[in-house]
């Protein structure tokens, strides 16, 4: 730590499956309307991705490709979790491919449909993030609409100075440009520079994806893995629940007795400064 300064200066945030767990029910919500399609390629889809927990958005994603791009149904599981992995979100890998369509209207379709209901406030979080003396900034692939949307939800709006999403990266409405988005090194890059970071290392990223985890190693930031306490390549931390960050990095916390200890520093040395003269 810099003799005066704080040990971290920024938090970014990841969103979906960080700032909330799998396990809420908006993944039972959307099991039972998935099922009431009675569509075999959903309810297969369903199966596979809950199995290696996947978050819900990729059915809706897959949905997609099947009704609006026409993706042969077969290839729809296999092609939709591949391009996940591979490019960071679906989207992303679908527009490397080749396809085009309006990028806003995929967004509609996915996350204008999802049971926004079924988030509820969680005031242990809001306490949390209140508490701690850093800038916050989401940093999510989603679009503007669902990261507010969910923000509102879980009672957080008023805890971030800011949202880094996908209209923050990918600024272009040219249908046919490749997407930047997590776990890309350059969308980490780019925002950093947006939000006017100087030292990554001062910056934690917390994030449920191993691969944004690395990214972010790579970018130069200091790295928290959310969702497991086990740790993985690129971390610094792992947590269970963004409940537990108190308990695993009071290094945080640290740096608010730090900024008490500094301002009792510089009452003294006014006030030595004062009888001096
Ligand atoms: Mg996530």
């Amino acid at each position: 730590m810099d003799e005066f300064g704080a040990k971290y200066e920024c938090l970014f945030f990841d969103m979906d499956d960080t700032l909330y767990p799998l396990s809420i029910g908006i993944n039972l919500a959307c099991r039972h309307n998935i099922q009431g399609k009675e569509s075999n390629v959903i309810e297969s889809l369903y199966k596979l991705f809950n199995y290696i927990l996947i978050n819900i958005i990729l059915f809706l994603y897959a949905e997609f490709m099947l009704n609006q791009l026409g993706i042969k149904e077969s290839e729809v599981p296999k092609m939709c979790l591949d391009l996940y992995k591979e490019y960071g979100t679906t989207m992303a890998g679908l527009k490397v491919m080749g396809y085009e369509f309006d990028n806003d209207e995929f967004h509609e379709y996915v996350h204008g449909r999802l049971p926004y209901e079924k988030l509820k406030p969680d005031p242990i979080l809001r306490n949390l993030l209140l508490s701690m003396p850093h800038r916050k900034i989401i940093f999510t692939n989603a679009d503007k609409a669902h990261a507010t949307r969910t923000l509102n939800r879980l009672g957080l709006e008023d805890c971030f100075e800011g949202i880094i999403c996908f209209e923050t990266l990918n600024p272009s409405s040219d249908t046919t440009t490749q997407i930047l988005c997590k776990p890309s090194v350059q969308a980490f890059e780019a925002a950093i520079r947006i939000a006017d970071i100087v030292d990554p290392r001062k910056t934690m990223f917390f994030d449920d994806s191993v691969r944004n985890i690395a990214s972010a190693k790579a970018a130069g930031l200091k790295t928290v893995f959310v969702g497991d306490s086990v740790i993985v390549p690129g971390a610094d931390y792992a947590l269970s629940s963004i409940h537990n960050i108190k308990e695993a990095i009071p290094d945080l916390w640290e740096d608010n007795k730090d900024e008490k200890k500094v301002e009792t520093i510089v009452q003294q040395v006014a006030v030595e400064t004062m009888v001096q003269a």
